[in-house]
Order: structure tokens, then sequence, then C-alpha cells
């Protein structure tokens, strides 16, 4: 129950995902005050070097394509086959995961904390239409490349700015792109740079960002010697990422401001679901017209801490619930977490 311990010390929404802690809990408007300030202490690379093969990424912002109404006859044709309500979020999954040669064993090591974390909190993901990441946690470039060429990356334009998704991601979040300039509203990337794909080292560089900072901040206050965050810094990133989370069962918070956990600020190196160029993270998320549009399109909030970043599911909203999701509304709008 090690595992269970841990998310209590860092879930957000207790009531939902596991149990408040009072200690760590503040507005969701301050935890993506995080996120932005992780955003502007770091600097981004471009990630174009990652892609394997350029002739990958095809230009899908000038196809045939019809916004709206192949959209929404892809999005009404008959999938019950796909929605099996009895089967709930595991039953469901390992439904999915089959379509591309997975089990939920081979995707998730549910004994590792940050891994049983991704998969309980945001793993919605892994029941998109599309490609499914094919592990909770990438630990290498190489693992990320050959998953990206794999699911194969395509550029659409939003809001004047070229982004890469998955296939039917892009046509889907271009549809609803359209689809809000029709009703005279807007969808754009929230940062031109890294508002969809990530490659394996952006994620990684955000990371090693902020437990620079905080091992910093907690040596100047003597709770870690020089000692200790050298063997942190030296660790497998994987076990890195075990060891914060445990000094942060003991208050040694690593988020932007060292009160809460550091995934509040920041997902584990290679968890983000950007590398599975299936997220893209919208300037308008707070307006509830847009995100009634990006659900319409299959595009849904599935992280909670996260609000401007939507997830490619490809669904309707109403076979969610059947999915085994279930729908979380807090004061900043609606999630979609599994409901297990
Ligand atoms: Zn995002």
């Amino acid at each position: 129950m090690g595992n269970r311990n841990i998310s209590k010390i860092l879930c957000f929404h207790a009531l939902i995902l596991c149990l408040l802690s009072t200690a760590c809990y503040e507005p969701v408007a301050n935890r993506s005050a995080d996120f932005e300030n992780k955003r502007e202490t770091v600097s981004f690379e471009p990630e174009n070097k990652n892609i394997a093969n350029k002739e990958e990424v095809a230009n899908v912002s000038n196809a045939n394509v019809d916004p709206i109404s192949n959209k929404s006859d892809e999005m009404s044709k008959p999938i019950e086959e796909k929605v099996n309500k009895a089967a709930g979020f595991r039953g469901n999954l390992t439904q999915n995961l089959s379509r591309s040669g997975l089990t939920i064993s081979s995707v998730v090591d549910e004994s590792s904390p940050v891994e049983k974390r991704v998969f309980e909190e945001y793993g919605a993901v892994f029941l998109t239409k599309a490609t499914p990441p094919d592990r909770a946690m990438f630990t290498s470039e190489s693992e990320v490349s050959t998953f990206q060429s794999k699911a194969g990356a395509k550029r659409a334009n939003i809001g004047g700015i070229n982004v890469e998704l998955q296939s039917a991601a892009a046509a889907a979040l271009e549809s609803a792109s359209n689809d809000a300039k029709r009703q005279g509203l807007s969808i754009t990337p929230r940062h031109p740079e890294d508002s969809a794909r990530r490659s394996y080292a952006h994620t990684l560089k955000l990371w090693t960002g902020r437990v620079n900072d905080a091992c910093r901040h907690w040596k100047s206050k003597g709770k870690l010697s020089g000692e200790q965050i050298s063997r942190l810094k030296s660790l497998p990133i994987k076990q890195q990422v075990a060891e914060v989370l445990e000094l942060e069962k003991k208050g040694i918070f690593f988020s932007t401001y060292f009160n809460k956990s550091i995934l509040y600020s920041v997902a584990a190196p290679g968890t983000s679901q950007h590398i599975s160029m299936l997220a893209f993270d919208a300037k308008e998320f707070g307006n509830k017209k847009v995100r009634a549009i990006m659900a319409k399109h299959g595009w849904f909030r599935t992280v909670q801490s996260d609000e401007p970043h939507f997830t490619y599911l490809g669904y309707r909203e109403d076979e969610l619930p059947g999915l085994g999701l279930k729908k979380v509304s807090t004061g900043k709008g609606e999630f979609w977490i599994p409901n297990i």
C-alpha cells in the first residue's frame, strides 16, 4: 500500500482521486502559475531533430477535409463494439491496448509509484482511438522516437501555428479549430513552441530544471546535504523520480514554490502525453464554448492539474462513462479521469 500513500501526498482533488492533503492544497489557478513559471525559466530546444523521418510529417492543413462534416460523420459512426459498459476502465483498456498488441501489464508497472499514478490519474489517454502510448513512462529518446515514428506525426495549422500530432488527433483538432472560427471563436496553441508534440529531451529538461532549483533551495535551508544532492542527481531517472517523491513525503517539496509535489509543476520525464502526440495545450481553455467544441471533436481535458491541456480520445462525450471514465467538475471546469 506504499503506492497509495504516495498518492495521498500528491493528489489534489482527494474526493475524486485519493485523499486531500491540506498541506499541498492550492487553487488550480496557482498551479497554472507554476506551469507558467516553469516554462519561463526553461529554454526550449526545437524538437524537429526528433522526427525520425521528415517525410512522415505530412501537412494536413491543406488536406481535402471538410472539417465539420467529415469529423461529424466519423464521430457519429456506431462504435458500440468498442465501448463495453460492463468492462469498466480496465476492461475497456485491455480491449483498446490489444489493438496495438499491448496489455495493461506491458504498458504500466503498477509497482512503480510514478507509473501507477500516471495510469490511475491520467490514464484516459490509453483509451484513445488513435495509437495509445505503449508505456506509461518513456525512459530514453530512442524509445520516444520509435513510438513517434510508429504512431506517425502529422502537421496541422492551428491558429496560424503549425503543430504536430498523430494524424487522427491533428485532423480532429483542425476540425475543431475551423468549427470555432465559424462560431466567431478561436483555438490557438498556448505556447507556439511546445503545445503539441514534445521530445523526451524536452520533458527531461523541464524536470531537471525543477529538481535543480529545489536542490538549491533545500540545501540553503539545510534540509539536503551536498552529498544527498549529488547522489540524487546521479540516480537513473526512474529512480530519481521515485526518490524525489519519497523526499516529498517528508515535506521536502520540489514544486516551483517548494510547497507541494513537483508533479503539480512538471510531469515526470517521459510521462507527458505530449510525447504520444495526443495532447494539445489551448490558449482558450477557459472558454466553455471552446471546450465544448473541443469535446465535440474528441478532445477532452484529462489531467486535473493542467487546465490548458486537452487529450485526444476520439470518442463522443456521452461514450466516455461507458469507457470507464468519470467526469470531475471543479471550479475550473470539467475533467475526465479513470473511474477506478
Ligand atoms: Zn499539455
